[in-house]
């Protein structure tokens, strides 16, 4: 078969791997100048590693990716630093990053709530049944099992900050089943950065034999009378067995407007979220005592939500000396801050650093990047189970696969690639003639 895959992030990339492993020949279509997609990174004139436009580390509970990586062979890149990840507590940055080192944090208070807590964090742990949780507010569901102190102290910030007023309580108890039930401590990544990574995914794919077109944004997908789906780029068109679309459903509507009507209402009516990433890098540490991920509730009054320093994960000698540090927030797409420019929110970031380490002034940047996405986080709201799309479109031979589709489990590199090979497994077995 001829196959077009529209994006090459790491789900494209994936699909086209499978693809072409089997016999088919592969196109993939990439609108920006480089591969990676979300999980994408760049590299600073004197840095050894690239940095992630979005902060991103790996779990070393996610099978798809590691499995991946190591089919390519590449396991010996994947390195797993142990960081530390605190959580604020008026004015102070407690340990949060174990169940046991949740426990103490001073917000619960001592007695019934810890109990209440460990309960509730060890049932969702084991239990495999999010179908029975899905039809639950994450609100409705903690306030009743947990209680409104254990939820109001420790997951309704979280929850709030994830996904803002808007939808906090609206979000289905399966979302937390999942992060609590798949995730483990152990954060892993790549040696020289994700981007390090799909650079040299990207010479395998190309040794295989894929065609990779950066800087061409595919803008509409037609069905033709010969049964072959046609890609038009701006500049030419070509003809397909099968697509594969890996971007926002939203985009997919546009691409495809022949899919039929409650499809694209099904694509139209997911709900998601875009995110704004700043990185900096400051000439010193920001967080003497080593921290990496810094959970700052809403209510903290901070500008963002995560506070990441890269750097007390990652060696700054990889960086040239920098001390690189993520401030990004998720935000919906008429928020203010997609209108901003890089200096008007460095002026409103730059302040908060200051709760973390007072000495910090202007001076210690020395250079700093903004990404922005418009499609970053799916919002799953109750019984989402109903509302996924189908991998397999109703237009023949059309495929998506999208992180709005990865549910129960939250978007993430591991569940692109999960994606990915289930959407070329459907593919192959209803592949023409
Ligand atoms: C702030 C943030 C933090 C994250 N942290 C982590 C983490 O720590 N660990 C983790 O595993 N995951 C993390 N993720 C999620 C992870 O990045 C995604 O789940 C994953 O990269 C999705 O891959 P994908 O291939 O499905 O989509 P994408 O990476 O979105 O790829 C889609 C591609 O399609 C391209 N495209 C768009 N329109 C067109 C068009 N018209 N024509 C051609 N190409 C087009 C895009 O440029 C893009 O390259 C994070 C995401 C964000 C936003």
């Amino acid at each position: 078969m001829r196959v077009a895959v529209i994006g090459a992030g790491i789900g494209g990339m994936a699909a086209a791997y499978d693809l072409s492993r089997q016999g088919h020949e592969v196109t993939v279509f990439e609108s920006s100048d480089h591969v990676g997609g979300l999980a994408s990174g760049f590299k600073d004139e004197g840095w050894d590693w690239s940095v992630e436009k979005f902060y991103h580390h790996w779990f070393t509970s996610d099978e798809h990716m590691m499995g991946l990586i190591n089919e390519l062979g590449l396991s010996d890149q994947v390195v797993i630093p142990k960081p530390v990840t605190v959580m604020y507590y008026k004015g102070k940055f407690y340990p949060f990053d174990s169940i046991p080192a949740a426990a103490m944090y001073p917000g619960l208070g001592w007695g019934i709530n810890k109990i209440r807590f460990g309960l509730v964090a060890l049932f969702l742990r084991v239990t495999k049944n999010w179908q029975a949780l899905e039809k639950y507010t994450i609100d409705e569901w903690m306030r009743k099992w947990a209680g409104n102190k254990v939820y109001e102290e420790m997951w309704e910030p979280m929850v709030i900050g994830k996904f803002g007023e808007t939808y906090a309580r609206q979000v289905t108890m399966a979302w937390l089943w999942a992060r609590l039930h798949a995730r483990t401590t152990r954060l892993a990544t790549f040696r020289g950065g994700f981007q390090a990574f799909c650079d040299l995914f990207t010479a395998r794919l190309r040794a295989l034999g894929v065609e990779i077109a950066l800087s061409t944004p595919v803008n509409r997908i037609s069905s033709r009378e010969n049964g072959l789906l046609e890609i038009s780029t701006g500049g030419e068109n070509r003809e397909y067995d099968q697509v594969l679309v890996t971007t926002s459903p939203a985009l997919l509507s546009k691409l495809a407007p022949q899919l039929p009507e409650d499809y694209l209402k099904g694509l139209l009516s997911l709900k998601s979220l875009g995110a704004v990433v700043m990185t900096v890098a400051l000439k010193h540490r920001l967080s003497e005592k080593g921290y990496y991920w810094f959970n700052l509730p809403k209510n903290a009054g901070f500008p963002f939500l995560a506070l990441v320093e890269h750097t007390n994960y990652l060696k700054p000698e990889y960086f040239g000396g920098d001390h690189i540090i993520y401030m990004g927030d998720y935000l919906p797409a008429d928020h203010e801050y997609f209108q901003m420019d890089k200096e008007e929110l460095l002026d409103k970031f730059l302040p908060a650093l200051q709760r973390i380490n007072p000495d910090v002034t202007r001076d210690w940047v020395r250079k700093s990047w903004l990404f922005k996405a418009n499609y970053a986080q799916p919002v799953p709201l109750i019984n989402h189970s109903r509302n996924i799309p189908a991998i397999q479109t109703p237009v023949k031979g059309l495929y998506f696969a999208s992180m709005s589709q990865v549910y129960p489990w939250d978007r993430g590199t591991n569940f692109a690639v999960e994606i990915a090979r289930r959407a070329v497994r459907l593919m192959l077995q209803n592949r023409p003639g």
